[in-house]
């Protein structure tokens, strides 16, 4: 008798909530990794995904290197105070930069 295979569920997805369903019912995308980062759940279930977010590239991934993806979009809440930080934190370095350029030219 063949071994049960583990489907990537709703269940999964909302306990998980940075996968969404992959290309079948086996495999789940990760959403913080670059598209195309399939992860197969069908050994492990849980345990699959888990091992993929304690991962390194997971975890680079989730600091923003190699993801595309806006980080303040889905740990931010718009309009919370976090977000003005953001904003002027991200404002400050274009400032530097701004300067930078300007200071380097002959
Ligand atoms: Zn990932």
């Amino acid at each position: 008798m063949p071994k049960r295979k583990c489907k990537f569920t709703v269940e999964l997805q909302s306990k998980l909530p940075c996968f969404k369903r992959g290309r079948d019912e086996w495999e789940a995308q990760c959403l913080v990794c670059k598209p195309g980062t399939y992860v197969s759940v069908a050994n492990k279930g849980i345990n699959d995904l888990q091992t993929h977010v304690n991962s390194d590239r997971h975890k680079k991934a989730v600091q923003g290197e190699g993801s595309s993806m806006k980080l303040t979009e889905f740990f931010v809440k718009p309009g919370s105070k976090t977000e003005d930080a953001v904003t002027a934190a991200e404002g400050t370095y274009a400032f530097h930069t701004v300067n930078i350029t300007i200071a380097s030219r002959p």
